[in-house]
């Protein structure tokens, strides 16, 4: 999955949410977050994001980031 990290704190652009084929961003409390199950790992966000928020989770120090998106992302 990728995960939206605090980079995108009060970012206002919404380029990602625009490409993501599955429609797998959500609003969280400061920051789109990505449902980690729906998110089917496409990479397309990623390129997209001007605060270079979005990271694939297999990059080290990731699983808080899994969490939080997870969490803000159940909320809805
Ligand atoms: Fe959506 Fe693909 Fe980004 Fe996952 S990697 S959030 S499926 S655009």
């Amino acid at each position: 999955t990728y995960v939206v990290t605090d980079n995108c704190i009060a970012c206002k652009y919404t380029d990602c949410v625009e490409v993501c084929p599955v429609d797998c961003f959500y609003e969280g409390e400061n920051t789109l977050v990505i449902h980690p199950d729906e998110c089917i790992d496409c990479g397309v966000c990623e390129p997209e994001c001007p605060a270079d928020a979005i990271r694939p989770d297999t990059e080290p120090g990731m699983d808080k980031w899994v969490d939080f998106n997870r969490k803000y992302s159940e909320l809805w």
